[in-house]
């Protein structure tokens, strides 16, 4: 018997009754979950005391670790004050203005206004809706259609799968849904022919869209949505001109841009916001995850005046916003957002994120000239992929079934190491409040698992 599923175990009397997210079930039968009791700092411990470096900071979310005093605090003083209220039927509370009014100052967005939801899922759907809104104001109600980008993650309500461009978000769910469109993927190291430069890449990629919305026609598009680097599909950054070449085309048919900033976001990247990093301008902006560290289920939309605009003027013509969620604007959820915001500040989140990232990024790049395997370290921040490959000079790809992504996963997380494969991708996304120690610990434990599965491949 596998020890963790011992009678009466926590381990054991979840498999019986709970059904987990993106988990394989017979997977998790015989070898049961791993019971997360505590975290502190960049650490989890385990239901048997054993510690873990989480240098996925969770599903990319705990930016301030997996305890932290002065969220708890937040938190504990607003629920002894107001522990619900909501934004409908012009209801507001003070945290709501301040979250909105710093959320605008800092995305910089022109006369800005900023919504509240309670997940990154619901964000983006909330920025597809307010695009219909909009286009209708303006008389032009057949854009609807929406275009992501293949390899994309947006979330895993109906309409976040559709925009989702990975196939194991819609195979079972017959997906997407129509008019969910999705344009070629910026990825240099797997999509860039023999002899073509990057302009040449950047060309191709604005075609492959330029067609795509002409043979849809551009009178039925309403948004174009993009995460500025690739998150869940392999952690992608683009070619340095690619948004700005991108945006030329949406600006020709009047295709609004959105930025899903649900990771990228809060200085992930070495910059407040990933659009920062990659240039990107977007019309509207997705919110999540860091926005509160993941310690509160709070996600916003940041869009520019005219957005709003098209709302007022819609409701003026006997339209209505009809939309809103319970918790849009949780009075914790913004208290904690609230002092999330003022410790990246006071750490100066965009000045340590790139310390802390050059040091990993330092490290995996050492690393990758030591390994065969290793053939691409990729990108930004404190948010970096390293595939590994069968071949670094073919960059040929490793066979599916081989699942060496996972072989590694499973050794790293036996070495205390818990970051995310991505196919034969190994994600990292730490808790941004990492420290040189922190950095140097992911790395040694990454050497040394990788270092085994070479050995286990032979
Ligand atoms: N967008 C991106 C880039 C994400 O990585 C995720 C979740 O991982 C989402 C959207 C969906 O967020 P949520 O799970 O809060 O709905």
């Amino acid at each position: 018997m596998n020890e963790a599923l011992r009678p009466n175990s926590i381990a054991k009397r979840d498999v019986a009754v709970h059904l987990h997210s993106q988990t394989n079930p017979k997977y998790l039968a015989e070898h049961g979950p791993l019971v997360v009791s505590e975290g502190s700092g960049v650490h989890i411990t385990d239901s048997d005391g054993k510690a873990y470096l989480d240098a996925m900071a969770g599903l990319w979310c705990a930016t301030l670790g997996f305890t932290n005093e002065r969220l708890a605090a937040a938190a504990s003083e607003q629920y002894s004050k107001l522990g619900f209220y909501h934004t409908f039927f012009n209801r507001t509370m003070d945290k709501a203005t301040e979250l909105a009014e710093k959320l605008v100052d800092l995305t910089g967005m022109a006369g800005g206004k900023a919504y509240f939801a309670t997940s990154g899922s619901e964000a983006n759907e909330t920025m597809i809706k307010l695009a219909w809104v909009y286009h209708t104001v303006r008389g032009k109600p057949t854009k609807r259609k929406v275009i992501a980008r293949e390899r994309a993650f947006h979330g895993s309500t109906i309409v976040g799968a559709s925009l989702c461009g990975l196939s194991f978000m819609h195979r079972e769910f017959g997906l997407p849904l129509p008019g969910f469109l999705h344009t070629s993927a910026p990825f240099p190291y797997r999509g860039m022919r023999e002899g073509e430069d990057e302009a040449a890449y950047v060309a191709r990629l604005c075609a492959d869209l330029e067609r795509l919305i002409v043979s849809e026609g551009p009178d039925t598009i309403a948004a174009f949505i993009a995460e500025p680097i690739y998150a869940g599909g392999g952690i992608i950054v683009p070619p340095e001109t690619y948004f700005a070449e991108i945006q030329k085309v949406l600006k020709k048919y009047d295709i609004l841009a959105l930025s899903d900033e649900i990771v990228c976001g809060f200085g992930r990247t070495g910059n407040w916001f990933g659009k920062d990093t990659v240039g990107y301008e977007p019309d509207m902006m997705a919110l999540a995850k860091g926005l509160s560290s993941g310690h509160f289920p709070i996600s916003a939309v940041v869009a520019k005046g005219e957005i709003y605009d098209a709302v007022y003027a819609f409701n003026e013509a006997g339209g209505n916003f009809g939309h809103g969620f319970t918790n849009s604007g949780h009075p914790v959820g913004l208290a904690v957002a609230l002092e999330a915001i003022a410790i990246y500040e006071e750490m100066d989140v965009v000045d340590h994120v790139r310390r802390m990232g050059a040091r990993l990024s330092g490290h995996f790049n050492e690393l990758a000239k030591t390994s065969p395997i290793i053939g691409e370290v990729r990108g930004a921040g404190l948010m970096w992929g390293i595939e590994l490959v069968e071949d670094k000079d073919t960059r040929a790809p490793f066979a599916p079934d081989l699942k060496v992504g996972l072989s590694f996963d499973h050794i790293a997380y036996e070495n205390g190491l818990i970051c995310r494969c991505m196919d034969d991708t190994l994600g990292y996304a730490p808790p941004l409040i990492v420290g040189e120690a922190d950095v140097d610990e992911i790395a040694e434990k990454t050497e040394k698992s990788l270092r085994a599965l070479e050995k286990q491949l032979g």
